[in-house]
């Protein structure tokens, strides 16, 4: 038997047939078939507003849509966030959907023209990832004749220690040398863009909150140096996001009640911050639902063979930026509450051996037609995994 994360505080301690959004997964099944996500809106309202009481008034709360680009999704999450960050012109298309252009910014490296036209044009700011990027954005503003509003990544000295994915620390394709921005700031500045600060992100999926804490710090204390080098005053700075949610086995929370305090102590008097986050918003809302097909045993394995797998939950199965691969939290969706009572490997439908959402994991016992429910499939779920591969099509989706 191998361990598996714990199941979020949201569904932990249910009995009987797992409850998503005041429903019953059968009733959900029921309605929209299998395999589904769904996701419990409730849930990020109370997660955005925890956080909002924990961090000093000056932060404002950014999602990082890529995490969960569903454009029913982000019409219930944007009015409860400050911001939304993008990461392509597909993206910045969602966003403005929902958010005046005033409150969408839009990093990622290799940015097309008409990406930057698009954003320039509706009046988003560009996260800038190269001096090449600055130059094609003044240059297609010019055309425009439009003010273009700028502000400028920068690829700080330090990453995020214990993040999942670093971001910093090493030469990168995101963010500009942190000893060259000065220089780009005041040439934006000089060129007529409205400069609008700074976005400095280190790293990502930390639970050390320690360690967030001091990345903070470093990073509010780069955004000062920088502007003072400069010799203007950032508008806002985004100090990135990095915090990351329980997946594995031995996984704790980040504690977000030290990470506001130690943040107030770090932060500028009458600057503005943001903080940009994906999972920790999304990622405990979801539940993916898949039925079991097939029950069989092979060697010493008994296999529960379900609908859907890594097509629509690639990073449950280990193969989305894990080195080890280790087991999210599942449960049977009938049988919460129900005692294990026997090891079993879940596995989705696609021939590949990669197609493992469980390995040897400890479940009461199921039955082909019985549901298996996959946690914390709220972000990086259906739109960072290949439903396109083996042709079984996309997974439903339901908003909460
Ligand atoms: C992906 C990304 C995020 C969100 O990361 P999470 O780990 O989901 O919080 C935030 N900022 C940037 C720049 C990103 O690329």
């Amino acid at each position: 038997m191998k361990p598996m994360g714990p199941i979020p505080p949201y569904f932990a301690g249910q009995s009987g047939d797992l409850r998503i959004a005041g429903r019953s997964a059968s009733d959900w099944v029921a309605e929209a078939g299998t395999p589904v996500f769904v996701y419990d809106t409730a849930i990020v309202r109370e997660r955005i507003g925890q956080l909002r009481a924990a961090l000093p008034r000056a932060v404002e709360i950014h999602f990082a849509i890529k995490a969960n680009p569903l454009p029913a999704f982000l019409e219930i999450v944007s009015p409860l966030v400050g911001g939304l960050d993008v990461a392509s012109g597909g993206e910045l298309a969602k966003a403005l959907a929902v958010k005046d252009a005033a409150h969408v910014s839009f990093a990622g490296p290799g940015k097309r023209d008409v990406e930057l036209e698009a954003a320039i044009v509706a009046g988003a700011t560009l996260n800038l990832e190269s001096e090449g990027e600055a130059d094609r954005a003044l240059a297609i503003a010019e055309r425009l004749g439009v003010t273009p509003k700028l502000a400028v990544r920068v690829n700080p000295s330090f990453e995020l220690k214990g993040s999942g994915m670093k971001m910093g620390g090493r030469p990168s394709p995101f963010g500009i040398d942190a000893a060259r921005v000065p220089a780009l700031v005041r040439r934006l500045i000089a060129a007529g863009a409205d400069w609008r600060g700074f976005h400095i992100f280190a790293g990502s999926q930390a639970l050390d909150s320690d360690a967030i804490c001091e990345t903070q710090a470093a990073t509010v204390g780069l955004a000062r140096e920088l502007a003072e080098a400069a010799g203007a005053r950032a508008p806002l700075v985004n100090i990135g996001g990095g915090l990351g949610i329980p997946y594995f086995a031995g996984d704790v929370p980040v504690d977000i009640g030290l990470v506001g305090e130690r943040l107030a102590e770090a932060i500028e008097p009458d600057q503005a911050y943001a903080i940009e986050l994906g999972r920790w918003i999304a990622g405990e809302c979801g539940v993916y639902l898949t039925r079991i097909v097939d029950r069989k045993v092979s060697g010493e394995e008994t296999f529960l063979i379900c609908d859907g797998g890594l097509n629509h939950q690639l990073a449950a199965s280990g193969n989305f930026g894990t080195v080890v691969r280790r087991n999210y939290p599942i449960a049977i969706a009938g049988k919460m509450g129900i005692a294990a009572d026997e090891t079993v490997s879940v596995v989705g439908p696609l021939c590949t051996p990669l197609d493992r959402l469980g390995d040897k994991v400890a479940l009461p016992h199921a039955e082909p037609g019985d549901v298996v429910a996959l946690f914390l499939a709220g972000a990086y779920g259906a739109s960072a995994s290949p439903a396109a591969f083996l042709g079984h099509g996309p997974a439903a989706e339901i908003v909460a």
